[in-house]
Parts: C-alpha cells; sequence; structure tokens
C-alpha cells in the first residue's frame, strides 16, 4: 500500500479514523495507533475518550448495585423498626391497661380506648411486618435477576 498523500512513499500502516495508508511522514501518533490529519487525530482522540468514559461507568457498577442493596435494607429496615416500635407501644397500652382494670376492678371508659388503641397498634405493627417481608422479596427477586 502506497501513502494516500504521497503516491510514491509506502505507506507504514493506515489511519485509526479513515484507514488510508499513510507513509512516515504524515504519521501522527495516536497512542493506541495512528492518524493521517489533525481532523483525523481529533476524532481518534473523541473515540478514545468515550472509551475511556464507558470503561469508567463499567467500574461504577459494583458502586451503584450497593446504592440499591442500601436501599433496599434501608426501606426493610425502616419498615422492621416501625414493626417493632408498633407492637412494643400496643403491647405497653394493652398490659397498662390490664394493670389498670385489675387495680380498680371494673371495666371502664378509659379501659375501651385504651384497649382499642392498643389493638390498632399491634395490628399495624402487623402490616409493617408485612410491607418488610415484601420489601425484603421484592428486593431478593431484584437481586436474583441481576445475577443471572
Ligand atoms: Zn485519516
Ligand atoms: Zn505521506
Amino acid at each position: 500500500m502506497k501513502c494516500f498523500y504521497h503516491p510514491e512513499k509506502d505507506a507504514l500502516g493506515t489511519c485509526k479514523n479513515c484507514c488510508k495508508g499513510i507513509c512516515g511522514e504524515c504519521i501522527i501518533d495516536v497512542g493506541n495507533g495512528i492518524a493521517c490529519d489533525d481532523a483525523c487525530r481529533d476524532a481518534v482522540n473523541q473515540v478514545n475518550a468515550l472509551v475511556d468514559y464507558n470503561k469508567e461507568q463499567l467500574k461504577n457498577i459494583p458502586k451503584s448495585m450497593s446504592f440499591i442493596t442500601n436501599t433496599g435494607d434501608i426501606n426493610k429496615n425502616s419498615y422492621l423498626f416501625n414493626a417493632y416500635f408498633l407492637l412494643s407501644l400496643g403491647l405497653i397500652i394493652i398490659v397498662l391497661n390490664i394493670y389498670l382494670f385489675v387495680k380498680n376492678n371494673q371495666i371502664g371508659f378509659s379501659f375501651v380506648w385504651m384497649g382499642t388503641i392498643g389493638i390498632i397498634f399491634i395490628l399495624f405493627s402487623f402490616f409493617s411486618f408485612r410491607n418488610a417481608k415484601k420489601v425484603g422479596n421484592a428486593f431478593a427477586a431484584i437481586i436474583t435477576d441481576e445475577e443471572k
């Protein structure tokens, strides 16, 4: 192959951008290849920058995955926290209610509404436990999908 610009000279290689044959006089070294002129050198540099950028993005994938992991854990833990909080609050109210009932030995108005509030708290704690389990399962499904 001859040089595209100097037909009398043998080409030493081809431009990485336009694939023209280039001689030793025309060659511009771009590090991982050669270019024939400034425009081709710029084009090759742009492609190299794009490749480097994509390599960096690939490196960042485990980081973004751990972000998903953390979010899943935080959601599950906040549901679990709510669940335990509501459950203990409900149990405290009911124990207190039973204590007051035994002490006063009569079913008063406060016995009914305190008991109701206690039962509502315990009910909501079960909803939170269920949500925590749901979030945990959904997250497990995401992880297994990612690993496939
Ligand atoms: Zn070129
Ligand atoms: Zn040349």
